[in-house]
């Protein structure tokens, strides 16, 4: 009997690891998921264990290995990865032990060093180069921290006895038997370091960051060779040839590898992309310049905004007020009210994102009156991960200058089938979903899939996915318009509101 080619992709996020591996009609044979430990040392620190990473992600990838050999003869003839972006490991390179805890995107604690590099008027060098701005989310200031209070870790290394990378560059040394110090374009383009003119670590920020070169991967395009997996760990040896950031694979995923094709993934928070092609574009309205895919798996560009919260306020609904048992009840609540009866809730927990950067910003409900009831509220918690999008996309489409044609649509919350009906009337753009939402997994998997041979082309890559479900807008002009405008009402009062 003939084996089926297959590609084992590694999620590994930031809660927890996610292996599938994916047969060359698209089926998922085997799959395995644990979430792991979250370190919370003090106030605005989240470290990670490399270590733990390594046996999740090992535990996970057997699972998923043993899932599929139990259910048909297969081969897996590539390794993809994806990962939590930004997050930042040093390794011995003699041990290949991590001397420190993983420093996660989500610690704030290289705040000062931000500042400091502010107030010393660089950050529009760091923007024009990296096409990021100055903030402890990106790798750079993060390394900059850790060898300013371990001055022996600095001098480790500049004897060049460390090496560092982000979570893609941890496993591939550890898959590899530390036989590989490599990174993509893709994680590269998020740690401050990485300039996107030349596609090469950019010897003046390492200056300015304080950052031996010598700790820093390799780069290769996101298709490429990234080692053999040794057969050790994984139970079977496989080539690695699929490497790129979360937000990236998911835009590779669901098939946006041309200019103008855009993806919104909605989630805990809301991460928005689109592809700009093969030249960066860089923003007047907020945005990130980051490097994406094009269809050979090789160097692009895209604009990049996020919305701090989006599924988290139906979940702030659920846990902190308890208006409805599950995320999921959120659709036929909503669906039971025929319009929006003038209620906003504009979810600025942690300030305002993209495009309007305002972190004092706090959320507010607007519109009360005695015939509001819960499912006012948890529609507007909907409508707003709608608003906060065609905001972000509209940014986009300034900056770029492309109208999108369409939005395709991933994470927890795009499974809400009214929130796709709306968000679609509200963009007057069709959303498309795809039969399978995580298209992170999937996006890793055509990468490495297309490097390996599983697929000749991206394409192929692509019809190999189920039917994706079109909504198309059925919303009548003057009523987008009425929600537009009550919207950019609440979002002007949201910030026009200080506490004390
Ligand atoms: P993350 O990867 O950021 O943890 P997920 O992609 O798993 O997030 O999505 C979970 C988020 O989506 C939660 O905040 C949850 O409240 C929200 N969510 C999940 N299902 C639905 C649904 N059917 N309708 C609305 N929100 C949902």
């Amino acid at each position: 009997m003939p084996r089926t080619p297959a590609v084992l992709a590694l999620d590994q996020g930031t809660t927890g690891t996610t292996a599938l591996v994916i047969a060359d009609d698209g089926r998922v044979l085997g799959r395995g998921y644990s979430e792991f430990t979250q370190h919370f040392p003090r106030g605005g620190w989240v470290e990670h264990d490399a270590d733990e990473i390594r046996d999740v992600t090992v535990r996970v990838a057997r699972e998923a290995l043993e899932g599929a050999r139990n259910r048909e003869p297969h081969s897996v003839e590539a390794i993809g990865i994806t990962n939590q972006r930004e997050t930042i490991v040093v390794w011995d390179r003699g041990t290949g032990q991590p001397v420190h805890r993983a420093i996660v995107w989500q610690d704030r604690r290289t705040a000062p060093i931000c500042r400091e590099l502010q107030e010393a008027g660089h950050e529009e060098l760091v923007r024009s180069r990296t096409g990021l701005v100055l903030d402890p989310y990106f790798s750079g200031t993060k390394l900059t921290w850790l060898l300013r209070e371990h001055p022996d870790l600095r001098e480790r290394a500049e004897e060049g006895e460390l090496a560092c990378g982000t979570i893609d560059a941890w496993l591939v040394h550890v898959l590899t038997g530390g036989a590989a110090h490599l990174t993509d374009h893709t994680n590269a383009s998020r740690t401050l370091l990485y300039n996107l003119e030349t596609g090469k670590w950019d010897p003046e920020l390492l200056e300015l960051l304080e950052v031996p070169a010598s700790l820093l991967p390799d780069l290769r395009e996101s298709a490429g060779d990234f080692g053999l997996a040794r057969g050790e760990l994984l139970g079977i040896e496989a080539p690695i040839a699929g490497v790129a950031g979360d937000q990236q694979a998911a835009l590779f995923g669901q098939g946006c590898w041309e200019a103008g094709l855009a993806k919104n993934t909605y989630g805990t928070g809301a991460f928005l992309l689109l592809h700009t092609g093969t030249t960066p574009v860089s923003s007047r309205h907020g945005l990130l310049t980051t490097v994406a895919c094009d269809p050979e798996g090789g160097r692009a560009f895209a604009l990049e905004g996020s919305i701090f919260i989006a599924g988290a306020a139906i979940q702030w609904l659920r846990d902190g007020v308890g208006l409805l048992p599950a995320a999921p009840d959120s659709e036929a609540m909503a669906r039971s009210l025929e319009g929006n009866d003038g209620v906003y809730f504009v979810p600025a927990f942690v300030g305002l994102g993209a495009p309007h950067w305002d972190p004092e910003a706090r959320g507010a409900i607007f519109g009360l009156t005695r015939g509001t009831r819960s499912e006012h509220l948890v529609r507007a918690a909907l409508e707003a991960m709608a608003f906060g999008t065609a905001e972000v996309l509209e940014a986009m489409e300034a900056d770029s200058g492309v109208r999108t044609s369409e939005l395709r649509v991933d994470g927890g919350a795009a499974g809400n089938d009214w929130l796709m009906q709306f968000q679609a009337g509200v963009l007057d753009v069709p959303v498309r979903r795809p039969a399978l939402l995580e298209t992170t997994a999937l996006g890793a998997a055509g990468l490495a899939g297309l490097q390996g041979g599983v697929w000749n082309t991206a394409s192929d890559f692509l019809a190999a996915q189920g039917e994706a479900r079109l909504f198309e807008s059925r919303m009548k002009p003057e009523e987008r318009e009425t929600f537009r405008r009550g919207w950019s009402r609440a979002v002007e009062a949201t910030r026009g509101f200080r506490p004390g």
